[in-house]
């Protein structure tokens, strides 16, 4: 090389030099493909465009390869969407429609079967589900879920769409298909819930309330929604396994229901509440040897109502153990004034009528327990009474807040007996100590003459179990005889008593050690 002249890799007009340059033009405008031809001359300019060339087939490659990626996410994505879109459509417990994807069907139904009929909504809550879930656990509430969802599915067409709304309340939406139509589906799927349900370790039963509403034209999914769950109520204030088709009437006893819980709900916890008792005779001697506690409550506006009316509705609304704590307390605070007062002896006992619910919490154990240590009543003076069919219904944590109650010393009695089907085994096996037996038993007493033989063996079994029997209901002078020749120790009933205000209860017992009730 000769030192100050510099010689030129490639001559200024080398036609190569332009064609460089338009690939690296299409090379940066994206064309990432395009490549630059290589002159036999192979110099350094040749060397340059070869560079760029593999530069270029770099480029290609990263750009594949990062479309590749971006391909494989878009997919994730989508999936994702999907998925995201079933989970908002889709109950994840039983794989059914949830509420979206029910009112979309119902509003689509409604659009489409102007011509073909109308449809249906047909709501349905399970009447036990919430005694199972809080007894049995968490997985078994799951279970009976999906074995519910499973035979409501089975019950009803493929058209037709079924939900569950949360809990355990479930819907079907039956398109183009009128109220009798669906009614005759109702019953079916009433029939298919009535199967027992098999658990790992028990087999349960759990029935259901059905409301059904027809979409009449006009009217919103929310409506119908609406009106199913209306007509839904109306089966459950009826009992179990029932089926109601909506009507306009019904809202207004939603309405009047509805009021009357805000005031059982202001009553439980204001002083609305009442106590009456009435008296249990010895039927020996006429003698009150204790009294039942009954609960009433004084409406502001409707007056005196009784306990049929409003008990249900308490322990509908979960009212049930506060109004159970006030009758405990009051009624055991007002034995130990009767006490206080000399007016009965340690042998008077205050029979109290408890819920299945009470059971269901140990903190009622508890409750009881403060209220005989305020109050230092014997335990045996307080007699809990629960009716037979809470019991025979009842679960093992019952049985083990009965025997909790036993330990505290407090009698147990099974209420309406003979009408809950207890069986015998189960009668030795209870921790109880006393049946009041139901008045149908007794009803035919003094009419009907095959009545005597049934009570004599009814007092016969009773005390072949090691239990002693009152009988409640006693309406007339023959069937207070009549039970007292059979060797029946005690009884309830009009005819010595109605339930009384507490205050009426010192007239009543001194009437009683002067000269006996009615015996
Ligand atoms: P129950 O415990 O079997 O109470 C007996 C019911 O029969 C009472 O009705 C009483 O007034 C009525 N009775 C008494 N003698 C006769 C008679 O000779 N003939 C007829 N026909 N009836 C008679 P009541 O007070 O309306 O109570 C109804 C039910 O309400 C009770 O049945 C009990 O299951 C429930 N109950 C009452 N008070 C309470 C309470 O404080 N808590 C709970 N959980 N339930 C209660
Ligand atoms: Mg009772
Ligand atoms: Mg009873």
């Amino acid at each position: 090389m000769v030192p100050g002249k510099e010689v030129p890799l490639f001559a200024d007009d080398d036609p190569r030099l332009s064609q460089l340059l338009e690939g690296i033009v299409r090379l940066a405008s994206g064309d990432l493909q395009s490549r630059i031809e290589v002159s036999p001359a192979r110099d350094e300019l040749d060397a340059i465009i070869m560079g760029t060339n593999l530069l270029a087939e770099d480029l290609q490659i990263i750009y594949e390869e990062l479309e590749q990626r971006v391909e494989d996410r878009t997919q994730l994505l989508h999936e994702a969407h999907r998925e995201m879109q079933k989970m908002a459509m889709q109950d994840p417990l039983t794989g059914l429609a949830n509420r979206s994807a029910l009112l979309a069907a119902l509003k689509s139904a409604q659009d489409h079967d102007a011509a073909g009929g109308q449809p249906v909504i047909l709501l349905l809550d399970l009447d036990a589900f919430k005694s199972i879930n809080d007894s049995l656990g968490h997985a078994a509430g799951d279970q009976v879920l999906t074995t519910v969802a499973r035979r409501i599915r089975g019950a009803v067409r493929n058209t037709d769409v079924v939900a569950r709304l949360g809990g355990d309340e479930f819907a079907i939406v039956m398109p183009a298909t009128g109220a009798d139509q669906a009614a005759v589906v109702g019953q079916r799927v009433l029939a298919a819930l009535k199967e027992p349900i098999e658990l790992p370790d028990r087999t349960i039963r759990c029935g259901a309330s059905l409301g059904l509403s027809v979409g009449e034209p006009g009217r919103s999914p929310d409506d119908l929604l609406m009106e199913a769950d209306v007509a839904m109520y109306a089966s459950k204030a009826e009992g179990q396994n029932r089926l109601h088709v909506f009507e306009p009437g019904l809202l207004l006893v939603r309405r009047l229901r509805s009021q009357l819980l805000d005031d059982l709900r202001a009553a439980v916890k204001g002083d609305g509440l009442m106590l009456h008792y009435q008296p249990v005779i010895e039927l020996d001697t006429g003698r009150i040897e204790g009294v039942e506690a009954l609960v009433r409550w004084q409406h502001p506006t409707r007056g005196l109502i009784m306990p049929d009316e409003f008990i249900p509705i308490a322990e509908d609304a979960g009212l049930i153990s506060e109004l159970g704590l006030w009758v405990l307390t009051t009624a055991v605070h007002q034995l130990r004034r009767w006490v206080d007062d000399a007016l009965v002896d340690s042998s008077f006992s205050v029979r109290i009528n408890i819920s299945a619910t009470d059971l269901q919490s140990l903190q009622f154990i508890e409750d009881v327990r403060g209220v005989l240590r305020e109050t230092a009543v014997r335990p045996e003076q307080v007699v809990l009474e629960l009716t037979e069919a809470a019991i025979v219904r009842g679960n093992e944590l019952d049985r083990y807040s009965l025997g909790g109650l036993r330990g505290l010393g407090v009698g147990i009695e099974i209420d309406d007996f003979g009408t809950g089907y207890s069986s015998i085994s189960y009668l030795r096996r209870l921790p109880v100590d006393r049946v009041k037996v139901d008045r149908s038993l007794i009803e035919g007493l003094g009419t009907d003459p095959s009545q005597p033989a049934l009570v004599a063996a009814v007092l016969q079994l009773v005390r072949a179990c090691g239990l002693e029997a009152v009988w409640e209901g006693v309406e007339t002078e023959v069937q207070a005889e009549q039970l007292r020749n059979l060797g029946c120790l005690s009884a309830q009933g009009y005819y010595f008593s109605k339930p009384v205000s507490p205050e009426q209860i010192p007239d009543l017992l001194a009437r009683s050690s002067a000269e006996g009730m009615r015996t």
